[in-house]
């Protein structure tokens, strides 16, 4: 019998990242001005060896010793064949998952909160600000800060904030300060109140907060991070590919269909962008991110130049965009709720070397359940993108009866969502899709922009 996990030692663990910068062709990120913006202009909003990362083409970066000794609390995460789930589908489908519940905060996000607090201590930072969607992503920031010595703020989006009382007690009990998105405490938080007083909030909002919180500090001494969406973040994330391509060899298999749930990209491209090199050289590997209906960026939404915040404070970045002022229909998987895509995971699309998929709300809430019911883990509503997904492509599967091999990332566990799997119980949650005439309204705000160029790798 095959073994059910496949583990590595943390002697076997990959040593570099991965960027894939190296191997695809970008549009630059461009300023006010039209004009591609240098790495000077970001240095108010990120430390200098961040920025230096986030513009690199090497392929390979060294993960440093500080990093990968915190990563060891949890790393490497296995690979796990999910036989019970194939068993309930009956497909002659090979399923793996990596996942990345282990970690402490319970999702992928530590593996680059580690890293970017890491490299904001080197560079002399104290305290750094952010965004939450969900909560993960402030939970595994102030996780990381914790390991670091470092000060931690979030701005949660309202509706989070209300929906998942115990992010903001794990944000806290890792000394984070936590507080909800708009706030009255920025501009663009009093603004978007102004507007609208019972707004949910957004992503495009919190993120706006947390920036201007950052360069407005006069100290000097604050930094932004951001928890998707930049290059130097998929950068971090590429270990769980990195692993899952050595677990593989070890048992002498490889997959045929790569599959992530996609908010702003990072976990998708965690698991993807090494295999993504293999197809660039000639593997025949399908790779599907995968969308709500009810944010649908990469399905419906062009790729165009838009502001990665609704303040309008990031470079335009090329991407996939519902536009920068969209807010997203209150579904429960908050961390995939974002107006755009990460630029690296938009190009892969416009190359045709990923193609996107979109799953309604119910279906992953179904998905979700067999889940749990057959390989026991309790996914986060995210995850569960990535499931519903899986689930068709073993269906898929067992019509042609072939023994395909399919790997996806379980991005984390949903022991903190569990009010959404109520609400699905119950009968209450309903499948959001967006229409043709909200989707034009949306990107209204990016008609005048500059149009970025189809590029192709060589
Ligand atoms: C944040 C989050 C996501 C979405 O973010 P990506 O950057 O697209 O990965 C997905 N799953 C979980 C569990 C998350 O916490």
């Amino acid at each position: 019998m095959t073994s059910r996990k496949i583990f590595l030692t943390e002697d076997e663990m990959p040593r570099q990242w991965y960027n894939i910068l190296a191997d695809i062709k970008m549009n630059p990120p461009l300023g006010p001005d039209g004009n591609p913006v240098g790495p000077d202009s970001l240095a108010p909003v990120f430390p200098m060896n961040l920025i230096e990362q986030e513009v690199s083409t090497e392929r390979w970066i060294t993960i440093p010793d500080e990093v990968l000794d915190i990563l060891t609390t949890w790393r490497p995460s296995p690979l796990v064949r999910a036989r019970n789930l194939e068993k309930a589908l009956g497909t002659p489908a090979k399923i793996y998952y990596k996942n990345e519940s282990v970690s402490p905060a319970g999702s992928h996000k530590p593996n680059t909160a580690v890293a970017q607090a890491y490299y904001n201590k080197e560079f002399g930072i104290k305290k750094l600000t952010t965004e939450t969607g969900a909560g993960q992503w402030g939970s595994a920031l102030s996780y990381a800060c914790s390991q670091f010595g470092l000060e931690c703020k979030i701005f949660m989006v309202r509706i989070s904030f209300d929906q998942k009382p115990y992010r903001k007690s794990m944000m806290g009990a890792w000394g984070g300060n936590c507080i909800p998105s708009p706030s009255d405490q920025t501009r663009a938080g009093r603004d978007a109140l102004a507007k609208d007083p019972n707004t949910p909030g957004s992503l495009g909002i919190a993120i706006s907060e947390a920036i201007e919180c950052a360069v407005t500090d006069e100290s000097g001494e604050t930094r932004y991070a951001l928890g998707s969406v930049l290059n130097h973040v998929m950068l971090h994330q590429t270990i769980i590919g990195l692993e899952a391509r050595k677990q593989f060899e070890k048992v002498g298999d490889y997959p045929d269909v790569i599959i992530g749930c996609a908010g702003g990209g990072s976990n998708f491209a965690g698991i993807a962008f090494p295999f993504v090199y293999d197809k660039i050289h000639g593997k025949d590997i399908e790779i599907y991110p995968v969308e709500p209906m009810g944010c649908p960026t990469m399905t419906k939404a062009p790729f165009v130049y838009d502001h990665g915040d609704t303040a309008k404070y990031t470079p335009l970045l090329a991407m996939h965009s519902l536009g920068h002022a969209f807010v997203p229909p209150p579904f429960h998987a908050g961390g995939l709720r974002y107006h755009g895509m990460a630029p690296t995971v938009s190009q892969l699309v416009c190359e045709g070397i990923v193609t996107p998929r979109a799953v309604s709300q119910l279906s992953t809430f179904e998905a979700g359940v067999l889940f749990a019911r057959s390989e026991g883990i309790i996914p986060a509503p995210e995850s569960n993108h990535a499931i519903a997904c899986v689930i068709e492509e073993a269906n898929k599967a067992k019509e042609e009866g072939k023994e395909k091999v399919i790997l996806f990332n379980l991005s984390g566990h949903g022991l903190l969502d569990l009010a959404g799997y109520d609400r699905f119980f119950a009968g209450e949650l309903s499948n959001i899709l967006m229409n043709d005439d909200d989707l034009k309204a949306s990107e209204a705000v990016f008609a005048d922009y500059p149009k970025p160029a189809i590029l192709k790798h060589d």
